[in-house]
């Protein structure tokens, strides 16, 4: 996973964007993330949005904290949801999805 970095200010941002959000400059650089990060805040969904997630729930549904300072949604992969907590330490791990759309993001809750 990477994020962008702005070389004029040094503010570090995720989802990406055209220009800074703090200084508005244009040109910003791609970094890779360590990989590692915390649940800053989680829901467990119960009912589905769609019918493509009826298989799924519950699933958790969280904004990661990334090492670096940049934040992300994704789901957390835990064989017990009830030890999903805030500030609780993950690894973002790629998981392959079906019809030729690119791997997702998920967390996995560090052990
Ligand atoms: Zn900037």
């Amino acid at each position: 996973m990477e994020f962008q970095h702005c070389p004029r200010c040094g503010h570090d941002q995720f989802p990406p964007r055209i220009s800074c959000t703090r200084c508005h400059v244009g040109g910003l650089e791609w970094r890779p993330a360590s990989g590692r990060g915390t649940v800053f805040s989680f829901t467990i969904v119960h009912r589905a949005p769609t019918d493509a997630f009826k298989a799924d729930v519950p699933y958790a549904l969280a904004i990661i904290e990334l090492e670096e300072g940049v934040r992300a949604m994704m789901n957390v992969r835990a064989a017990d949801l009830s030890a999903v907590a805030i500030g609780a330490p993950v690894d973002i791990v790629f998981e392959p999805t079906e019809g030729g759309f690119p791997p997702l993001p998920q967390a996995r809750l560090r052990d």
